[in-house]
């Protein structure tokens, strides 16, 4: 602070100042030292002629103190990285050597060993070793200067030209003998490099004649300047990375020592070379994950046992039999598994995995029936209200004693009397706009047992709900919660003796592998069969000029009986901002477009009994139109909507534009998603191109990661998984092979406590703890 008040002069002093309290302690230079004697050599002295005008930059680390710091010295500590370099550098997040050694690049450019001048072939990547002949500085056109050179071998000569690069000729002394890697083109019949890349011959290229590393790049950094930096690092530090795998894996898996593989990483000697070099940086990504993941999954299943909730025949067949439908084998398949999970001592931890419209409530229900018939309580967590309380009359309307009947979804506790069950259910709903009267009742009467069921969001499992004895958990939609909430919820339940059996279902249509790296402390058990009847939607993306089109479309499905969704586009992010649009969308349709219809609006700032009101009466019927912000995203469920009409289509992601299509399709008959967008760039018109090739969602995903990778695909708040730099979730065996290392590692040494397994245990608590911190 007050710096801008100070006078030139104090403000290097100032500076000066500030530089030499953050350097390492026993690092610093003496006060005040001049200019002069802390850089040798000529720079310095033309430096000191004129002291006022720069600020001195960092010296780079006393030897001492890199030999101290190791690869956790400064990247300073490197020859070839002054400190205007690490200034660079620090904009790709690389602070020290290790950073640095760690920057793996994006790619290789395979230029493959010399060739004589005469087999180069026009078009290809090639390589050759040559002499200069003539190289100049040459005018070419308006303003350009370019270095052209002659060069040739025994067997002939080409040109070589480097437009804006005049500075090169001056590199290149008549009979140099220099290496030219690049794309080989035509100038006048013969070949020639236009722009290559070039070096003077040597034992240990680094730029051309090889596999050559491609960095990401920052502005003012060249892929050059950071190969001749990174052979450095390699050369001087890359033995002093500490290899945190067990000796014992690495042989046995016959995977490189570490040093090795991020040398080949960086230069690889060939294919197969850098191949093993990402098996095993690769494998050190995934081995703490799988770690953690199995630790979190033996932790529940050993420290507490849960109490068996076994459904019984007669009503499991009872709740079959009053179901409007026949189960599908799929369905079926998942039950079996569920209802398997429950009969047995260990708390069950199951992923229940199935596309939109596949049919999960139903088998949510049956395990908070298994809970009931068993005297326990149960709960199923939904990520947003308008989901929490559709489950809710869902819930209501399946336990019922008149199997689907009408819905009355305004209080907040029913009484169901299922046919199939000798006792009447209490089931509640909790959110979180719950009034707090209304609230404080709830809450007691779970913690009294007076509720069996609940359904609400995240509210159920905040600091002051209490159980008085949770039996079954059910998280729905569990792609939108992270890890701990799901922890959360189970800790409500162990208050008591025992841990709740869990079940989360997710509409991610999430492939096995994946499964098993994300969520690798549950069973997976996949609903891969949707409802017999159900047609793919048919989905077809629309220009500005088709809204009319678009419009006269929804009507003529209203008209036929049916009902639409028309989604609003979101603005910035906001849901103030998405209400407002969404207020104004409405009104325009309800009093240009379709005057005539009964139109319904729905946005996430409406007060739950409105919400739930206008969910009720388009579910029922009393509405044709239902305009509705994001909020709807996932879970709705009402068959007798056909269209869905998305505006702005090229604002949602993949997997949103999904789970909005997946509203519709879920009753008998043909359904539509028309998406509109104006003028999408070019992701956004790969997006709907994808959309409307596919409706099936596993290809949507991979797509999806593809694009924009996991993380994205999965929101932010995904569970703790750290972004992958060389691991690709595509590679099952990979992913196999680390995971049953890390089964043999835990059976040997169950918490990690060998010395030979320190680094891999802090490895595994600061994932822990990022779970943790994520979520607070
Ligand atoms: P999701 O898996 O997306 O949560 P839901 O459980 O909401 O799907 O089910 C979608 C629709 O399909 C609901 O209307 C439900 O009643 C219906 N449904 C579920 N199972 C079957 C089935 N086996 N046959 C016919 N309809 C079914
Ligand atoms: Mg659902």
């Amino acid at each position: 602070m007050g710096y801008r008040s100070l006078p030139p002069a104090r403000r290097k002093q100032w500076i000066e100042d500030t530089l030499q309290a953050l350097r390492p302690e026993g690092d610093r230079a003496p006060r005040r030292t001049p200019i002069t004697q802390r850089n040798a050599g000529s720079t310095a002295t033309r430096r000191a002629a004129q002291p006022a005008l720069r600020p001195a930059a960092p010296r780079p680390p006393s030897a001492d103190a890199v030999a101290r710091l190791g690869v956790d010295a400064p990247v300073t500590a490197l020859k070839r990285a002054p400190f205007a370099l690490a200034v660079k550098f620090d904009k790709l997040g690389v602070r020290s050597v290790r950073d640095l050694l760690l920057l793996f690049p994006r790619r290789h450019a395979d230029y493959g060993d010399p060739v004589p001048v005469s087999q180069l072939e026009f078009g290809r990547e090639q390589t050759v070793r040559v002499q200069v002949w003539t190289a100049k500085e040459r005018r070419m056109g308006f303003r350009m200067r370019a270095t052209e050179a002659t060069v040739g071998d025994a067997t002939g000569m080409m040109r070589c030209v480097w437009f804006n690069q005049p500075w090169v000729a001056k590199q290149l002394p008549t009979n140099a003998e220099i290496v030219v890697s690049g794309r080989v083109s035509e100038h006048r019949g013969r070949p020639q490099f236009e722009n290559p890349e070039w070096e003077p011959w040597s034992d240990d290229l680094l730029h051309t004649g090889r596999l050559v590393p491609v960095y990401p790049l920052t502005a003012g950094l060249q892929s050059r300047t950071v190969r001749r930096v990174m052979r450095e690092a390699l050369d001087r530090f890359v033995h002093l990375l500490p290899d945190t795998l067990p000796a014992n894996t690495r042989s046995r898996l016959g995977l490189l020592p570490l040093a090795q593989a991020v040398a080949q990483m960086h230069y690889p000697a060939d294919r197969a070379a850098l191949d093993a070099a990402r098996k095993r940086l690769a494998f050190d990504e995934l081995l703490p994950i799988q770690l953690t993941m199995l630790l979190r999954r033996r932790m529940f299943q050993t420290t507490a046992p849960a109490e068996p909730a076994p459904i019984s025949p007669a009503v499991e067949r009872g709740f079959l039999a009053s179901l409007p439908f026949t189960l599908t084998g799929a369905q079926e398949r998942v039950l079996f598994d569920v209802l398997n999970d429950l009969r047995k001592p260990v708390p069950m931890s199951r992923l229940v995995e199935g596309d939109v419209g596949s049919g999960k409530t139903v088998i949510a229900a049956a395990a908070l029936l298994a809970a009931a018939e068993n005297g326990r309580q149960s709960v199923m967590m939904a990520p947003t209200e308008i989901l929490a309380e559709q489950h809710f009359r869902t819930l209501k309307q399946l336990f019922s004693a008149n199997g689907y009947g009408p819905l009355d979804g305004s209080a907040l506790v029913a009484t169901a009397e299922p046919p199939f069950l000798a006792r009447p259910l209490r089931i509640a709903l909790l959110t979180g706009s719950a009034k707090a009267r209304d609230r404080k009742l709830l809450h007691d009467a779970l913690e009294r047992g007076e509720i069996d069921v609940a359904c609400g969001t995240h509210a159920l499992i905040q600091g002051e709900v209490r159980f008085h004895d949770l039996g079954v958990a059910v998280v729905d939609e569990q792609h939108r919660f992270g890890v701990m909430q799901r922890a959360a919820l189970r800790e409500k339940g162990s208050m008591a003796a025992h841990t709740p059996h869990m079940l989360v279902m997710t509409a991610t249509p999430i492939p096995r592998t994946l499964a098993l790296t994300i969520y690798g402390d549950l069973d997976v058990s996949v609903i891969d069969e949707l409802p017999p009847g159900r047609e793919p939607v048919e989905t077809r993306w629309m220009g500005p000029d088709d809204r009319a089109e678009a419009e006269a479309f929804v009507r003529e499905q209203v008209e036929q009986g049916r009902q639409a969704f028309i989604i609003c586009p979101l603005v910035d992010e906001s849901e103030t901002l998405d209400v407002k649009s969404a207020t104004a969308e409405y009104e325009r349709l309800r009093t240009t477009v379709f005057p005539d219809l009964r139109l319904e609006l729905l946005h996430g700032r409406m007060p739950p009994k409105q919400k739930d009101a206008v969910m009720r009466r388009f579910h029922a019927g009393e509405a044709d139109i239902l305009v509705s912000t994001s909020v709807i995203e996932v879970g709705i469920d009402v068959p007798n909507a056909t269209v869905m009409l998305i505006e702005g289509a090229d604002r949602f992601g993949l997997a949103q534009l999904h789970q909005f299509r997946g509203r519709v399709g879920r009753g008998a008959g043909k359904s539509w998603c028309l998406l509109l967008a104006d003028d999408p760039g070019e992701e956004a018109r790969a997006r709907l191109e994808l959309m409307e090739r596919t409706t099936d969602g596993f290809r949507l995903a991979e797509a999806d990661m593809e694009q924009r990778g996991p993380g994205q695909f999965f929101g932010t708040k995904q569970s703790g998984l750290p972004g992958l730099k060389v691991a690709r979730l595509s590679d099952v065996k990979l992913i196999e092979l680390t995971r049953s290392e890390a089964e043999h590692i835990l059976d040997a040494d169950p918490s990690l406590v060998a010395p030979e397994h320190a680094a891999l245990n802090a490895q595994v608590r600061a994932l822990l703890d990022s779970v943790v911190d994520e979520e607070h």
